[in-house]
């Protein structure tokens, strides 16, 4: 081939609409997550450039967004040899961390939380005081940190109340009498009235109000109920007495009154 002396070089492209965007420093994170940006992005910039010059023009722009983002100067530079020194073949290598049979001991984060760290090592001699113990957690374990819940997630909810997600619906329980009689509409009308249904129910719910109507659409026959019970059970309860014709219960008497059955008898859910 005549293109000896040839080289393929990769650049770092960025996006018009990137403007470094990073976690700002102040934010309440731990201290080794904010060490690791600066760092991860580095390597990033290293990995992705094969010209020395073009890596350093971004390191420059890099280094200006991070002072921006509240970064410190010594945390910068203590950083970015760690990843610059590396071998750039070493980086496309995949890392595989060693596995650890440490015993996690994860805790809420929380400013200062690092220096559990010391403390569960001071006190890993009481457990080595013991002869069981100290078979099960043979060396300190190993602090880890879970999120708290952030602003995020305690102010913003993704569902509006009462707009979506609101269902009736039959329970597919094989034996259910009610998975037929379950009216899965949920605005129900009267006259120029209507009811939502918030919520999603089935004829498995329990602990709610209920609506029985009739599918002839007598206009008197309006039965509003509450059971602490699973609709399916207490529907069970109303069958018997449309069955026993019933005359003393209401729902009784309008379903096995003439020309009715109990296969007018139409259910549904209003709340719990
Ligand atoms: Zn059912
Ligand atoms: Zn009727």
């Amino acid at each position: 081939m005549g293109n000896q002396g040839w080289n393929l070089s990769t650049p770092l492209y960025r996006k018009p609409t990137d403007n470094l965007t990073m976690l700002h420093f102040s934010s309440f994170h731990p201290k080794h997550i904010k060490a690791a940006i600066p760092y991860g992005q580095t390597v990033r910039m290293h990995r992705i450039c094969s010209e020395d010059e073009e890596c350093d023009g971004h390191l420059e722009v890099l280094k200006g967004a991070l002072t921006r983002t509240g970064y410190d100067a010594q945390l910068i530079d203590r950083q970015f040899p760690r990843a610059t020194v590396r071998n750039r073949n070493d980086l496309f290598r995949r890392q595989t961390r060693a596995a650890t049979d440490r015993v996690p001991f994860v805790v809420q984060y929380f400013p200062g939380a690092e220096r559990l760290c010391h403390v569960l090592r001071d006190l890993q001699h009481i457990i080595n005081e013991d002869e069981h113990l100290t078979k099960t957690f043979p060396t300190p374990p190993l602090l880890a940190f879970k999120q708290p819940p952030n602003l995020k997630q305690i102010i913003v909810r993704s569902k509006l109340p009462g707009s979506q997600d609101n269902s009736i619906q039959s329970c597919h329980g094989g034996r259910c009498k009610t998975c037929q009689i379950v009216d899965i509409d949920t605005t129900i009308m009267r006259g120029n009235t209507s009811h939502l249904v918030h919520g999603r129910y089935s004829c498995d719910s329990a602990n709610i109000v209920y609506l029985i109507r009739c599918r002839q659409g007598c206009p008197e026959a309006w039965y509003i109920g509450e059971t602490e019970q699973r609709l399916r059970q207490w529907m069970n309860g109303h069958h018997t007495t449309i069955n026993r014709q019933e005359g003393s219960f209401p729902v009784g008497e309008h379903f096995s009154g003439p020309g009715h059955s109990a296969l007018d008898l139409w259910v549904t859910i209003l709340q719990d």
